[in-house]
């Protein structure tokens, strides 16, 4: 996954690399791909079944596209008709990212080639198929020894995201959605952007006019809470109520959002969510963070990592990385998250000592990286 961030359990330190992002990009930037999505999820079963009308640029009328997807998923339908590639193609898939490139070398993602009708720009797809990629520990430092999954649907709770392949991937492109899923009873759903985690009918509706690069839903059966936070909505799920907990992340969340609004500029959407996970994690998506019930439960979280991945909205979600030349947000978000906050409580000088240690003791001629 090329987005990762992550607490550490033990200290106060957060270390991530956010995923995705917002914003809209400039009025004469060429259009983007836009995904409109019916979802049906089966916990029990551990399936998903997905409808996708996909609306490519005007540009790309009557071409042929190709796309990835979840090996485990069948084709029921597609107009034009989709045509799987063999086996191994998926491997030659050009403009693959980070998240992506561990399922293509697993086999788990098949190729798909659609041949547009002269004058049209969009197909439309209906797949269905078992989503339960199981969890590794994964070998990076930034991991702290924290499990990951590829995407898993089970009656704990959802995953999917970009690495999943639950959608058509086109390849390293900045996309736009909109989503409607029903949610398994009692369930909320969780995407980024603006919209609803579960509305009278049972139905989760989200969208995102601002460009993403990965789009996920995670969830699971949550209690919601949520306040007002001027313009936006604080929301908080989680897995048993608890009132006092999810007032402490209510204020958080719109403290931090009013100082970075102050600081930097507007934020980008309706909703800020804090999501407890099934399992410990430390992700930072676009408009919410997918917190383990651990890792939620440490009081100083709320003035370090939480902080960190609110910033991230701007940082990394907002203004975007390109990660084949480095990751210059994890600075400017520690920087303005970490630093400041050791700073508001007369700890700046002991922040940068001890960052500047860490550097000299990690950095030598052939590990320094950008
Ligand atoms: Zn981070």
């Amino acid at each position: 996954m090329r987005s990762l961030s992550l607490v550490l359990a033990i200290s106060a330190h957060a270390l991530c690399l956010a995923l995705s992002s917002p914003y809209a990009v400039a009025a004469d930037a060429p259009p983007l791909p836009r995904y409109q999505l019916e979802t049906q999820l089966d916990p029990a079963a551990r399936t998903l079944d997905a409808r996708a009308v996909v609306k490519l640029p005007p540009a790309m009328a009557g071409q042929a596209v190709e796309f990835l997807l979840a090996a485990p998923l069948a084709m029921v339908e597609s107009e034009p008709r989709a045509e799987r590639l063999p086996a191994d193609a998926a491997a030659g898939f050009s403009g693959i990212n980070g998240s992506s490139q561990a399922m293509t070398r697993s086999g788990r993602a098949a190729r798909y080639r659609v041949q547009l009708a002269p004058g049209s720009a969009q197909f439309a797809l209906h797949y269905k198929g078992r989503i339960d990629f199981g969890f590794e520990t994964p070998g990076q430092e930034y991991a702290r020894g924290f499990n990951e999954t590829a995407g898993v649907i089970k009656e704990d709770g959802v995953y999917l995201a970009g690495s999943t392949l639950w959608y058509p991937y086109l390849g390293d492109t900045l996309f736009t959605f909109e989503l409607t899923a029903q949610s398994p009873e009692g369930w909320q759903l969780i995407s980024p952007g603006n919209g609803t985690a579960r509305d009278a009918a049972g139905k989760t509706h989200w969208r995102s006019d601002a460009p993403l690069d990965e789009l996920h839903i995670v969830g699971g059966p949550l209690t919601r809470y949520a306040r007002a936070a001027g313009a936006v909505t604080a929301e908080v799920y989680l897995r048993k109520p608890d009132d006092a907990l999810a007032a402490k992340y209510l204020e958080a969340t719109a403290r931090n959002l009013e100082m970075y609004r102050s600081l930097i500029g507007t934020y980008p959407y309706e909703k800020f969510a804090l999501v407890e996970n099934f399992w410990e994690t430390g992700y930072g998506m676009p408009s919410f963070t997918l917190l383990g019930p651990q890792i939620i439960r440490f009081p100083f979280i709320l003035t370090s990592s939480y902080p960190h991945e609110i910033l991230h909205n701007w940082w990394g979600n907002g203004v975007f990385v390109d990660y084949a030349s480095g990751n210059w947000c994890e600075g400017l978000t520690a920087y303005l998250a970490d630093h400041l906050y050791k700073e508001q409580q007369d700890q700046g000088a002991e922040y940068r000592r001890d960052t500047l240690k860490k550097y000299r003791d990690f950095v030598r001629e052939a590990r320094d990286f950008p």
